[in-house]
């Protein structure tokens, strides 16, 4: 399974997919690689970011709001 990097936009809590369009330009956080959004959130989530949620771009199957 391919991994990929995901960072978190830290005022918002979302997080996206290193080649995301919707990536912000600044206060983003990288999460490090993973195999799923699922897992990027999770890893936010265990890093205090505990509104994490996946860009509904990039992200849909983490996306909960
Ligand atoms: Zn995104």
């Amino acid at each position: 399974m391919k991994h990929y990097a995901y960072y978190i936009d830290s005022p918002t809590e979302e997080v996206h997919e290193a080649e995301c369009p919707n990536m912000p330009a600044a206060n983003k956080i990288n999460l490090g690689t993973h195999a799923t959004a699922v897992k990027a959130v999770k890893a936010a989530i265990s890093k205090g970011y505990t509104n994490a949620n996946g860009c509904d771009h990039c992200c849909s199957g983490a996306h909960k709001k």
